[in-house]
């Protein structure tokens, strides 16, 4: 198993640092070789040795319908023949930022860039140009990309490789951005009565997904909102995970909450990389060249990227069925791991907020990153390696959401689910 990934994973570590081009992608808290891909259709992926495995990880994110989406790859093809980059304004670009608008409640106007770090970094600089003010706050074990100002008590990769504030991040920028729990407004009213004034931006993923899956408490998101107001502060919905996944229009429609910016990635680039910050008309109107704060990018707005994105976006706005569908999918995924975990007597806790879910092998309700972290890692890499055996590629961490598709099928659950059979009574014996 896994011939020619290990040779392939040899050679990529003498020139690339740990061999790979992101750290979440190392296996670092999995141990063993990653996995090295040759293609993937559907939910179905193809390794370099012809081993084939039932994706949830879904390229992190992107792959809502599916791998090699007929439609998206159609339009990456006939994009491509007319030139892969003008640097000058496309036609696809405005019908891009005119579909947002229409299934996103409260994105006024967008720009694109290139990531969902990008994305996050800019809207924070927007944030401080609009207030004149220089804080943040974040949350413990969100993650917003590897913006030197969100790498302090940050998830995803930066939470399992024990790094939560990274070297190279300056004491300046550390001490702006402050850090509240999450799903806790108590934590988060203390902040801003310690810095009356002084915060710009509170920035939150409405969904955790970098802790593993964790939904919203009620009331927190209507809570941000109110507080965000009473001190004239810019609400800020990290929507890179949740954006056009949990609802058409994202966390924003599927709580009820409108943020002032909202940062999106993954989905709307359609695997192609993509970012995108938006919001209301009055804060966007900051960003140059209206206004003073300044944001560009040789390749935003890159037409093979547009293309992709708008794609699969018209798919999603066109067929809303697409969300019930995924809803039940994850339900059928969620209540068949859940005989499986108690017909073997292992504590789990299981989130799930639309199509993301996570298993949490706790006895806890897992609502936070202390919570997150009482879960058993030692199982949960045991589990992971004997999924992986039985042919399903689940994250490489206890600490991310797994991604369904709608091309999940009913078989390939029940396959799935079938292996978190095996794959637990396996790992419990060792
Ligand atoms: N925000 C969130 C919520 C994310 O999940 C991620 C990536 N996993 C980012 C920001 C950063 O996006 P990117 O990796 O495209 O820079």
């Amino acid at each position: 198993m896994l011939e020619t990934s290990k040779k392939l994973f040899e050679r990529a570590q003498q020139f690339i640092p740990g061999g790979v081009n992101s750290p979440a992608r190392a296996f670092k808290s999995v141990g063993g070789t990653p996995v090295f891909f040759e293609k993937a259709e559907g939910s179905l992926l193809t390794d370099v040795d012809g081993k084939e495995y039932i994706d949830y990880v879904g390229s992190w994110g992107p792959m809502i319908l599916g791998h090699a989406y007929e439609p998206v790859i159609e339009a990456v093809r006939e994009t491509a023949g007319r030139s892969t980059s003008f640097g000058a304004p496309t036609e696809v670009e405005v019908k891009m930022a005119e579909l947002v608008r229409q299934m996103v409640p409260g994105v006024d106007k967008i720009r694109m860039v290139n990531s969902g770090t990008e994305a996050c970094m800019s809207a924070i600089r927007v944030a401080r140009g609009y207030t004149g003010r220089d804080k943040i706050i974040k949350f413990e074990g969100n993650y917003h990309g590897h913006g030197d100002s969100f790498l302090i008590n940050a998830g995803s990769g930066a939470l399992t490789l024990g790094q939560p504030s990274s070297p190279g991040v300056t004491k300046g920028t550390a001490q702006d951005t402050l850090t509240a729990d999450f799903n806790d407004l108590n934590s988060v009213k203390q902040l801003l009565n310690e810095y009356e004034g002084e915060v710009a931006a509170i920035i939150v993923e409405p969904v955790a997904g970098n802790m593993g899956c964790i939904p919203p408490k009620k009331g927190f998101l209507p809570g941000l909102r109110e507080l965000c107001d009473a001190h004239d502060v810019v609400l800020i919905f990290d929507e890179v995970m949740t954006g056009f996944r949990i609802a058409k229009g994202g966390a924003q429609q599927r709580y009820g909450v409108t943020a002032d910016l909202v940062t999106y990635g993954k989905i709307i680039g359609a695997g192609l990389p993509v970012g995108a910050f938006g919001g209301r008309r009055e804060v966007m109107d900051e960003v140059s060249p209206v206004g003073p704060v300044y944001q560009a990018g040789t390749l935003s707005g890159n037409p093979l990227a547009m293309a992709a994105g708008f794609a699969l976006l018209s798919e999603l706005n066109k067929n809303p069925r697409h969300y019930d569908e995924l809803e039940e999918k994850t339900t059928y995924l969620f209540s068949g791991l859940k005989e499986v975990f108690e017909a073997h007597e292992v504590a789990a806790s299981i989130n799930r907020v639309g199509s993301m879910i996570s298993v949490f092998f706790t006895g806890e309700e897992v609502i936070d990153f202390r919570t997150a972290r009482s879960t058993d890692q030692r199982l949960f890499k045991r589990f992971f390696h004997e999924m992986l055996k039985n042919g399903v590629y689940l994250p490489p961490s206890p600490f991310e959401s797994w991604f369904l598709a709608n091309s999940h099928t009913e078989l390939l659950l029940d396959d799935t689910i079938a292996a978190a059979d095996t794959a637990i009574a396996s790992a419990l014996s060792e």
